[in-house]
């Protein structure tokens, strides 16, 4: 049963999380160990977040699904199978519903309550919020579970409401079954989200027609089935899996290669790459030669390597030519992985428009309209992405201390302390916010979530009600973060990862707006910063 909606007398709260995805599923829990009064205030109509949200055909894991699982409960680890290494959607969002179910999450949850605005109010120490709805709620801490890739973008192309088949963004897919038999299927966007879609809706659509403007350099994901035996041995060794997940560099079970590209024979190297490249999951991206996103020379090298891989699953030639990257080198953008997707351009139902040499001038009633061609669909997916990172925070209007708005504080890009507060905005708190070690993200949360449910505690153990970052402590933060990111090679291409986004008004212009050291020396700072009693913060 979902919280139902408060009658005026109940709307003041100890915290009000927005959002009911991974990490304020997670938060809820440990702040009612606190024994708080907590409210979720989420938009859909169920738990999960972006797994709730991304139904789209072949949406699935890229990480091992038993990495990915909540880590807190041994029980939970005990009672619950995966049944695929890199589990789909449907079996991700079940496994959540069943944590929900579980810790009776649901309780403290509001669905369908999309938030609009969020302000500051001194004279209380607390948060006003209101919903679109105009339900309004107070709340003395404010803990943003929105998700770094939450607020999708359509493309800002002429006539994207005239056309009169069906569309969808794949971060909107309808709950009710979409059939692609026999259909004239349009996908524009190849990032991770359109590979698994374009994959997935080839196997079944009368004509599919992909709107490529970037490549990007995909590997193979090699998924799986886990036998009952094989889960019952990754169930006896999970304490030791989630201890290398925190060793690792980025939280997943792959760490880059201590040995430099160059510093091992040619045959070496290539031996190393097609073991690469035949394992499954991020080794190939995670796991490489540990100068490859830095070394020019070692980029372009693993870059030739996959581009042969490309040439040799891919029948025509120039096809196989327009797949290939050429504004950017491999690993440099978020390595999409795959299962057949190349091979899927060998089919006959399948054709690439390179849209980087005959754009599209407009969507019509009928279809899309390029520079040399018009194409008639009977559904158009918008596999177009997210206004990541900040985006789902400028969607809500946030304001702190003297009604400054988060979104003006944020405009030439994020400033926080360590990921998780902003001076002038006491009392928010952010989960997985910008300047965080992203990774694998449950990893993230998890210790994300248990720094801030400590401070917390430590705040009302020593009576303090108003929590706010100092102004050194974030331009400390922001500065380091943004020397991590120099001389990293992905910090030169436009991606979600550097807030590119050609969809949204003033994002043309790169940014750093992620954490880029490992997750372990993130972790080291921010206990740090906890063991010293929080003296980086103005606590009151
Ligand atoms: P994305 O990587 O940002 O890709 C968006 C795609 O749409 C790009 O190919 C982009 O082209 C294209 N596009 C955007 N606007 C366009 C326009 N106006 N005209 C033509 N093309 C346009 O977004 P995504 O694929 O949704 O993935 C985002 C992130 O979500 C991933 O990197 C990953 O971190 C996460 N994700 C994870 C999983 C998983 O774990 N299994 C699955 C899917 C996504 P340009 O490149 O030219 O901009």
């Amino acid at each position: 049963m979902a919280a139902p909606r408060p009658t005026s007398a109940e709307t003041n709260y100890d915290a009000i999380i927005i959002g009911a995805g991974i990490s304020g599923m997670y938060q809820l829990y440990r702040l009612r160990e606190l024994g708080m009064n907590v409210r979720v205030l989420e938009a859909g109509t169920g738990v999960g977040g972006t797994w709730y949200w991304n139904r789209y055909p072949g949406a699935r894991f890229d990480s091992e699904s038993y990495s990915y699982s909540y880590s807190f409960s041994d029980e939970l680890l005990q009672e619950w199978d995966w049944s695929e290494h890199f589990a789909g959607q449907p079996e991700t969002l079940r496994y959540l519903n069943h944590v929900a179910d579980k810790f009776d999450l649901r309780k403290d949850i509001q669905f369908r309550s999309r938030v609009a605005s969020a302000h500051y109010q001194e004279a209380t120490r607390s948060w006003d919020v209101t919903l679109e709805d105009g339900s309004r709620f107070n709340s003395r801490l404010l803990i943003t579970a929105v998700g770094p890739l939450s607020a999708p973008t359509m493309p800002r192309i002429e006539g994207v409401d005239t056309f009169k088949g069906q569309s969808f963004h794949t971060a909107r897919w309808p709950h009710e079954p979409v059939t692609f038999e026999g259909k004239r299927i349009a996908v524009i966007g190849t990032g991770a989200t359109g590979v698994q879609t374009i994959q997935e809706v080839a196997k079944t659509a009368g004509q599919l027609t992909v709107f490529q403007r970037t490549p990007n350099w995909c590997a193979p994901l090699h998924n799986g089935k886990i036998s009952a035996e094989e889960m019952a041995e990754i169930r006896a060794g999970y304490p030791e899996m989630f201890q290398r997940c925190q060793e690792t560099f980025a939280c997943f079970l792959h760490t880059p290669d201590p040995r430099g590209t160059f510093e091992v024979s040619d045959q070496e190297r290539e031996a190393f790459w097609e073991k690469l490249y035949a394992s499954p999951g991020f080794g190939i991206w995670q796991g490489n030669f540990r100068d490859m996103l830095t070394n020019r020379e070692a980029n372009a090298a693993i870059s030739d390597f996959v581009a042969r891989k490309i040439r040799q699953r891919v029948k025509d030639p120039k096809v196989a030519e327009k797949l290939i990257p050429k504004n950017h080198g491999f690993g440099t953008r978020r390595v999409p992985l795959e299962t057949r997707y190349y091979e899927v351009y060998n089919q006959k139902n399948v054709k690439l428009v390179d849209i980087s040499e005959t754009p599209i001038e407009r969507i019509t009633p009928n279809g899309i309209k390029t520079s040399d061609a018009e194409y008639e669909f009977d559904i158009i997916i918008y596999a177009t992405g997210f206004d990541a990172v900040t985006g789902s925070f400028d969607r809500i209007d946030i304001r702190g201390v003297d009604g400054q708005r988060l979104k003006d504080r944020w405009k030439y890009g994020p400033e926080t302390y360590l990921g998780v507060m902003v001076n002038g905005f006491p009392n928010m708190m952010m989960l997985i916010g910008p300047h965080m070690a992203l990774g694998n993200i449950p990893r993230s949360i998890e210790y994300n979530v248990e720094w801030v449910t400590d401070l917390v505690r430590y705040a009302r153990d020593h009576d303090m009600t108003r929590l706010e970052a100092t102004e050194a402590g974030v331009t400390d933060w922001t500065d380091h973060v943004k020397s991590l990111g120099e001389g990293l090679l992905s910090n030169e291409v436009n991606s979600w990862m550097t807030g590119v986004n050609s969809n949204v008004e003033g994002k043309q212009v790169r940014i750093v707006n992620r954490y880029s050291g490992s997750a372990p020396a993130y972790r080291a700072r921010c206990d740090e910063a906890a063991a010293a009693g929080y003296k980086e913060l103005a606590l009151a």
